[in-house]
C-alpha cells in the first residue's frame, strides 16, 4: 500500500458535482474578472473570520506585498519576521523595497520567538511579520505588546493557518492585516493560484481594492498606481465551495494528529520522534504535521520513501542560508534555533480523507525503521 503524502483527489469527488455547477455559471456570464462570485467569496470569508473586510487576490505571496504596500512601507524601513518560512514572506519585505530582519525560532512552536525581536528594533523598524507555520499561530499576545509599545504594524502570515484560533480569534485577523493563501495545498486550496488580505481598516480596505486593480476606483483610470492581482471569479466558485467543508476538514486533520500521537506514544517511539507541540493559547490546524527526528533524519526519510510514503521536509535550507538571501549577511549559526529545527524536521502525510489504517502504516513503517535490527 502506498500513503501518498496529500492527495487532493479523494475530495475533489466529493465537490466535483457543485464546482461544475457553479463553473457553468460563471461561463454563461463570462464574468471571469471580479465577478459576482468573488465579492459573494469575500463576504463568507469575512463571516468565517469575523474579520471586517476580505479582499482577493492573486496569491499569498501578493497578500503580504500589498498588504506591506497599504501600509506605506519601503525603502529605508525594516520588518522583522522569520527565517523558518517559505521564500515568499522574507521576498515580500525586499519587494516592497525594504530590508528583512530574520529573528530565531521558538523551536518547540517552530514560530518567530517574540522574546527575541525587541532587541532587533531600531528607529527604521516599522512591521513584525509573524508566520503562523504548520497550521498553529505564533504568541499574538506577546508579539501586539510589543507592536504597540514601538508603534510598529502587524502583517500575519496566515497562509498555513486559515481557521486556526488564538485566544477566540481566527488568525490573521489580530494583527493590522492578515495574508492568506489558495495553493492548492493548503487547508483551502483553489484549482490554481490565489489569495486574501483580511483587515478591519476600511482605509486599508478601500485601498487595497484599488491596488489590486491598477488603482483603478472605475475602468480605465487609475486613481494611484496599482497592480494586478485579483482572485479569479473561478477559483471564488471553487473556494466558496470548499469553504463549506473547512471546519469539517481541519477536525478530521486534528483528529488524525490525535492517532498519530496516540500511536507513537503506544510504540515508546517518542524517544527517537517528536511529535508537534501544541500551545494552550492556539488551536492547530494541521496544515502540515511535522514530527522532529533526532537522529537519522534523512535515513528515516528515505526508509519512508523506500516503502511508498510521502513525505517533504519543510524547511531543509532556512532561509538566511538560501543563496538568494545572501546579500542579507547571514551566516550560519545566526539563527541557531532554527538551523537545528531544519536539520530535523520531516513532514508526515496529513489530510482530511487520509485514513486510520494508512496512518498506521506510516507509524508501523517508523517502528520497523528504528527497531530494525533489535529484534
Ligand atoms: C504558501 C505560503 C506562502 C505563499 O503563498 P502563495 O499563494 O504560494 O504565493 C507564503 N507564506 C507561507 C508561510 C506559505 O506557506
Amino acid at each position: 500500500m502506498k500513503v501518498p503524502f496529500l492527495d487532493l483527489s479523494r475530495q475533489y469527488r466529493y465537490i466535483k458535482n457543485n464546482i461544475f455547477l457553479g463553473f457553468e455559471k460563471v461561463f454563461e456570464k463570462q464574468n471571469f474578472i471580479l465577478g459576482r462570485e468573488l465579492k459573494e467569496f469575500e463576504q463568507k470569508m469575512s463571516s468565517y473570520l469575523n474579520s471586517n473586510f476580505a479582499i482577493g487576490v492573486a496569491s499569498g505571496s501578493d497578500a503580504i506585498w500589498l498588504s506591506l504596500l497599504v501600509l506605506g512601507i519601503g525603502k529605508g524601513d525594516e520588518v522583522i519576521t522569520t527565517s523558518l518560512t517559505h521564500s515568499s514572506t522574507v521576498t515580500a519585505i525586499i519587494r516592497i523595497g525594504a530590508k528583512p530582519v530574520l529573528v530565531d525560532i521558538d523551536d518547540k512552536t517552530f514560530n518567530i520567538n517574540p522574546g527575541a525581536i525587541e532587541e532587533k528594533i531600531n528607529s527604521r523598524t516599522k512591521a513584525i511579520i509573524p508566520v503562523h507555520l504548520y497550521g498553529q499561530t505564533a504568541d499574538m499576545n506577546f508579539i501586539m505588546e510589543i507592536a504597540k509599545k514601538h508603534k510598529l504594524f502587524v502583517v500575519e502570515d496566515a497562509c498555513q493557518a486559515l481557521g486556526a484560533e488564538y485566544g477566540g480569534k481566527q488568525a490573521g485577523t489580530i494583527g493590522d492585516l492578515g495574508a492568506f493563501s489558495f495553493y492548492p495545498t493548503k487547508s483551502l486550496g483553489g484549482y490554481g493560484d490565489g489569495g486574501m488580505i483580511v483587515t478591519n481598516n476600511s482605509k486599508y480596505y478601500d485601498k487595497l481594492l484599488q491596488l489590486r486593480n491598477h488603482g483603478e476606483i472605475n475602468n480605465n483610470y487609475s486613481e494611484i498606481i496599482g497592480v494586478n492581482s485579483r482572485l479569479d471569479t473561478l477559483q471564488a466558485v471553487i473556494l466558496t465551495e470548499k469553504l463549506k467543508y473547512l471546519d469539517n476538514w481541519n477536525g478530521l486533520r486534528v483528529e488524525h494528529s490525535k492517532l498519530y500521537k496516540k500511536l507513537i506514544e503506544e510504540k515508546a517511539l517518542n524517544n527517537y520522534i517528536e511529535v508537534p507541540y501544541e500551545s494552550e493559547m492556539s488551536t492547530h490546524i494541521y496544515n502540515l504535521y511535522t514530527i522532529k527526528v533526532k537522529n537519522n533524519r534523512f535515513e528515516l526519510n528515505k526508509f519512508l520513501s523506500d516503502n511508498d510514503i510521502g513525505t517533504k521536509i519543510y524547511y531543509l535550507t532556512p532561509i538566511h542560508l538560501q543563496n538568494a538571501f545572501k546579500s542579507l549577511g547571514y551566516k550560519k549559526g545566526d539563527l541557531p534555533n532554527t538551523e537545528k529545527v531544519c536539520d530535523e524536521v520531516i513532514s508526515l502525510p496529513i489530510f482530511a480523507e487520509l485514513r486510520d489504517d494508512e496512518i498506521e502504516l506510516v507509524v508501523n513503517t517508523i517502528e520497523k525503521f528504528y527497531k530494525k535490527g533489535k529484534k
